[in-house]
Order: structure tokens, then sequence, then C-alpha cells
């Protein structure tokens, strides 16, 4: 006699499920979540691209979080120098 704790289908039964809800009927969709998500893989669970040069739009690195940030913090500073200079 099997114990209830071996049974496979038990434990798939009983992982998270998705926290999705249908547009048209307002239902929780039901599938299971993939692990470290709170949605199933319809859900959009994973995918989207890598950032940096392996993203497929990369071009320069000109747009990058950090070139970002590195301009914003040079405008700032001419910013300041120019209210100082006036
Ligand atoms: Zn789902």
């Amino acid at each position: 006699m099997k114990k209830p704790d071996d049974d496979p289908l038990r434990a798939a039964n009983s992982s998270p499920r998705c926290t999705a809800r249908s547009k048209r009927t307002g239902l929780p969709c039901k599938a299971p979540a993939v692990n470290g998500w709170t949605v199933c893989r319809m859900h959009g669970a994973r995918g989207g691209s890598k950032p940096g040069p392996a993203h497929p739009n990369y071009k320069h690195g000109g747009r990058t979080k950090e070139a970002e940030e590195l301009r914003k913090a040079v405008n700032a500073m001419a910013r300041e120098a120019r209210e100082h200079a006036a």
C-alpha cells in the first residue's frame, strides 16, 4: 500500500498555482506557476531579453542603464555649475 506522501500526482497537484484571472470569465487560471514566479508559463513567466550587449537591439552602448545614469549625473553637475555661475 502506498503512503499518500509518495504519490507524485499529489505533490504536483499541491504545487503553487498561477495568480492570473481570465479576462472573459474572471475565473483563476489554476495552471501550476513557474518556479520563482507567481504566474504560469502561459501568463508571462520567463521570457524577455538579456540586458546589455546580449540584447538583440544593442547598437553602440550609448543607451545602456550605466550610460544613461552617467549622462544624467554629468548634466546635473553642469546645471549646478551654471546656477552657481549666474
Ligand atoms: Zn496562468
